[in-house]
């Protein structure tokens, strides 16, 4: 797996759950399908009138959720900025050529009561529950940062092994040399050996 592949599945799916923060720091979300993929970024329309359009200008943080029929959750990341003034018309243009049923909605030139917003800077966690072990990887597109969660063991750990019982994915390692190890890629993130190390030698990232 990787940041491109996610993009296609995104792609695929089509319809993006998408989150903003409000003026008061709440969580808005909607669905979007009027979205536009090229190869270094991708572009949605919405209305201007929309509280997201006044969500993303005042703020622009977004996390984008999509669901694949094979189990796969893709959550990107990022800021998104308006398209440039001269780039609005054109970047609309093919997202209401690539999405007719856009033209329902806003017939002929009322299409220009929308805007475009660009993401090409994100972080994306990919976590597929439909193999054994569970599968996770981040990665990052354009200037991302990535944002690492989990836990993880420290020097503190004595090799006890009781973390191991309490695993569901059976994704801790036992080393001969201490500390034992989490395999990143196949961990829920469910806090059991965090809350089972009888010398919290385990830490929340
Ligand atoms: S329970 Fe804690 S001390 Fe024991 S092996 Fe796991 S991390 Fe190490
Ligand atoms: S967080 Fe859960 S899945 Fe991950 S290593 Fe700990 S017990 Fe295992």
């Amino acid at each position: 797996m990787d940041a491109k592949t996610c993009l296609r599945k995104m792609q695929l799916v089509g319809v993006l759950n998408v989150a903003t923060v409000d003026e008061n720091g709440a969580p808005q979300i909607r669905c979007i399908s009027a979205v536009h993929y090229d190869e270094n970024s991708f572009y949605f329309f919405t209305a201007k009138g929309k509280n997201v359009t006044k969500e993303l200008l005042a703020d622009g943080r977004v996390q984008i959720l999509v669901y694949t029929k094979f189990k796969e959750m893709i959550r990107l990341s990022a800021k998104a900025y308006p398209v440039a003034d001269e780039r609005q018309k054109k970047c609309i243009d093919t997202i209401f050529e690539e999405q007719p049923y856009l033209a329902n909605l806003y017939p002929d030139n009322k299409r220009y009561i929308g805007i475009c917003f660009e993401i090409k800077d994100a972080s994306i966690e990919y976590f597929n529950l439909g193999v054994n072990p569970i599968f996770r990887e981040t990665y990052t597109v354009g200037n991302g940062m990535a944002e690492f969660k989990g836990y993880r063991i420290t020097d503190k750990c004595i090799g006890c092994g009781k973390c191991l019982k309490f695993c569901p994915q059976n994704c801790i390692d036992k080393v001969e040399l201490k500390p034992y190890t989490i395999r990143q890629n196949n961990c829920l993130h469910c806090g059991a050996c965090f809350e089972n190390c009888p010398i919290g030698a385990i830490i929340r990232l």
